[in-house]
């Protein structure tokens, strides 16, 4: 049985939980390395970026998390969980695991804005469309040339992405019930992504 791992620091973990769970997966919260051994994946939840990664750190958790995910451990991050997977984040020195090839701005788009939902066609997925909620959400402004646009806004911004064993939205899929995300990244931890890297 997979073993999915939730970090809950601070944030939206217990949404991700149930969504994993629904799904018929042993989920759990994770606050302590230890808790990191035996992982099948782990889920990185929306919050605040700079609290979880500041705790990540106070628990030895960033770097045990960025030598599993170097390892070929799946992780799925969302909302501030992408800010912490980002190489890059513009505009601040906050820190991150660094560990995926794309370029962030937090918060960026804009306060009239705060919170806004799209429906997203997103083809791995198929039909129906993807309801995502955003809420304060972080702009990808670049993505490196291995990393996959799973799903973008109409103007093109890109919202959900990958890059072999990572995922991250921009949303939180963990909100509205649709678990197809989550489902999605179960496919990746069966393995999926290695076939797709030895194929390129
Ligand atoms: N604005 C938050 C951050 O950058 C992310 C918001 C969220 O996770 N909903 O940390």
């Amino acid at each position: 049985m997979k073993k999915i791992g939730v970090l809950a620091l601070q944030g939206g973990f217990v949404e991700h939980i149930a969504a994993l769970r629904q799904l018929g997966v042993e989920a759990f919260p994770v606050r302590l390395p230890a808790q990191l051994k035996g992982l099948s994946a782990l889920v990185i939840p929306g919050g605040e970026s700079t609290t979880i990664f500041t705790l990540m750190c106070e628990y030895h958790l960033a770097d045990e998390t960025n030598r599993l995910i170097a390892e070929g451990l799946p992780v799925l991050g969302t909302c501030a969980g992408l800010v912490l997977l980002a190489k890059k984040i513009v505009g601040t020195n906050q820190g991150s695991l660094g560990a995926m090839d794309i370029q962030v701005r937090r918060n960026a788009f804009g306060r009239q804005v705060d919170s806004f939902e799209a429906d997203l066609d997103v083809s791995e997925l198929g039909a129906p469309p993807f309801r995502a909620v955003f809420i304060r959400a972080p702009r990808i402004e670049k993505v490196g040339k291995r990393v996959e646009v799973l799903a973008a806004l109409p103007d093109g911004t890109p919202v959900a992405a990958r890059e072999q064993n990572l995922l991250a939205t921009a949303f939180h899929p963990e909100l509205t019930g649709d678990v197809r995300f989550h489902e999605y990244f179960l496919t990746m931890v069966d393995g999926k992504f290695k076939a797709k890297t030895a194929s390129n």
